[in-house]
């Protein structure tokens, strides 16, 4: 029987886990969590009645990996997807909540008329969002920054009043400096594609109304999907499936080549002499633990800057918020305010408040151009939230509850140069057969790419152990 290490207990190191032990190779697993409790940045409270997203509160439904997984786990009838009868989201801009035009996909206009009425972007900002039908291809395929993309073939104001608060909200990540390649690599194929990523979203929608929907029976249709107990269900389910030694509450220190494989060295417990190890950690703990083995590989890892976030959930009483009735707002950076956004987390979601009375809200703040603000005292940041909340959306209520989660050097940022250094990683790696790293700092920071990184780590490893 061979050994496998996996250091790390969030989704990746799960997935991981659980594809070593559905392989039926002759493979034996302990997986090592620093925290008491498993999960990484999936983190679900439950507080009398109320479900509490510390960090995902969803995934992306286009991408199968969770979809597969909670199948395989037999979770599928916990799926449930946005309530979109009351779909819609805001943008704060000009001091104004504007409704972001329908058809809008990811931050191209593919609707004309909802696109042509809407205030939220100036009559010579949609000119220059149009100028993106005639404006040439780049031709040199090389890395840009999500910021300098943008404004190349849309526009400031798209870039400012669209871009920005939708997709550097998913990462919590500075479009100046954001790898294009490594974050959305479909836009540089877009524009290759199509010459114009108006011309290619259309054609994609097409493209789609054609395509017969594969049946998926149980499967929520809609864009954003979790699980009836919030994330948390998705690691409890998987941490009771887990067959193999699980030990929460323990660090790993070090870990060495040995003549046969690795040592790995954990705080308060006897080393393991493992023939592989997976590194399901984040980039900056994983270059320590890579440091004596590979101190180049390490620098690789160094070289991802983490930014950090906190979030606030406020439960008021539904009678004080009527405001709440759509998914949410968005407030670009140029707006200058404290919070980033905020979500009605119980008008998006069933399942999360303990009755009807009762509405649900979450705030962000920080993200790598705010990160400071994230490690602000409690009553300031509570302070912020108030006033903006008051100001932006008109909440003068009290709430009754409130729940505040910090992610301190938390969210990796793939910035420019981030694949090459992933690529340069791997060879490195591929010198030292039987070690691999998996998780959200290297291949996409969603919680599908996750897990597909958690699967593709074991396979290798399997393939490796298995020659
Ligand atoms: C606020 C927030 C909101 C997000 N929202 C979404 C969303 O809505 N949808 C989405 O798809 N993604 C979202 N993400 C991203 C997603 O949650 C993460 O990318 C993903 O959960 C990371 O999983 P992971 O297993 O790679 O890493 P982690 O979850 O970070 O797990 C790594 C684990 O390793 C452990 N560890 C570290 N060092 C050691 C050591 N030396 N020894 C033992 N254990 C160690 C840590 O304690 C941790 O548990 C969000 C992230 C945050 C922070």
């Amino acid at each position: 029987m061979k050994k496998v290490v996996i250091v790390g207990g969030g989704i990746s190191g799960l997935a991981a886990a659980y594809t070593l032990q559905e392989s039926k190779a002759q493979i034996e697993y302990t997986l090592i969590e620093k925290d008491a409790r498993l999960g990484g940045k999936i983190q679900t409270k439950y507080d009398d009645g109320f479900v509490i997203e510390e960090g995902p509160d969803c995934f992306i439904s286009t991408k199968p990996s969770v979809i597969q997984l909670a199948q395989k786990i037999g979770l599928t009838h916990h799926l449930i997807g946005t309530n979109d009868e009351h779909k819609g989201t805001y943008i704060y801009s000009d001091k104004r909540l504007h409704a972001l035009p329908e058809g809008l996909m990811l931050l191209v206009p593919t609707k004309i008329v909802p696109f042509a009425l809407s205030p939220l972007i100036s009559w010579p900002g949609k000119f220059r969002m149009g100028l993106d039908f005639v404006l040439p291809r780049k031709k040199e395929q090389e890395d840009e920054t999500l910021h300098s993309f943008v404004v190349r073939r849309l526009g400031h104001e798209a870039m400012n009043k669209i871009a920005e608060p939708l997709i550097g909200g998913i990462h919590g990540g500075a479009p100046e400096t954001m790898s294009l390649k490594a974050s959305f690599p479909s836009f540089l194929d877009m524009e290759r594609d199509h010459g114009s990523l108006v011309r290619a979203m259309l054609a994609g929608r097409r493209k789609a109304k054609k395509r017969k929907p594969s049946p998926r029976e149980g499967i929520p249709k809609s864009h954003f999907i979790s699980f009836k107990g919030g994330m948390g269900e998705l690691v409890t389910t998987l941490e009771n499936k887990l067959e193999g030694q699980v030990l929460k509450g323990k660090e790993v220190t070090r870990i060495t080549s040995t003549d046969t494989g690795f040592r790995v060295e954990i705080a308060g417990e006897e080393d393991i002499l493992a023939d592989g190890v997976i590194l399901a950690v984040p980039a900056p703990q994983a270059a320590a633990l890579l440091e004596t083995i590979d101190p180049q590989g390490a620098d690789l890892l160094h070289a991802t800057p983490m930014a950090s976030s906190a979030t606030i959930s406020f439960a008021y009483k539904s009678r004080e918020v009527p405001q709440a009735k759509s998914f949410g707002v968005l407030i670009p950076y140029v707006e200058q305010t404290k919070m980033n956004a905020v979500t009605f987390t119980s008008v998006k979601w069933n399942h999360r408040v303990p009755g009807e009375e009762y509405t649900l809200l979450r705030v962000f703040f920080g993200g790598a151009k705010k990160s400071h603000y994230a490690s602000v005292p409690d009553e300031e940041l509570l302070g912020w939230a108030k006033e903006e909340l008051s100001s932006i959306l008109g909440i003068t209520a009290t709430p009754e509850r409130y729940w505040i989660h910090r992610w301190i050097e938390a969210r990796p940022q793939y910035t420019i140069g981030h694949l090459d250094r992933m690529q340069e990683l791997t060879e490195r790696l591929d010198k030292t057969p039987g070690l691999v790293v998996a998780g959200g700092s290297y291949r996409g920071i969603g919680v599908p790419d996750c897990i597909n990184d958690g699967v593709k780590g074991a396979e290798e490893i399997i393939a490796y152990l298995g020659k």
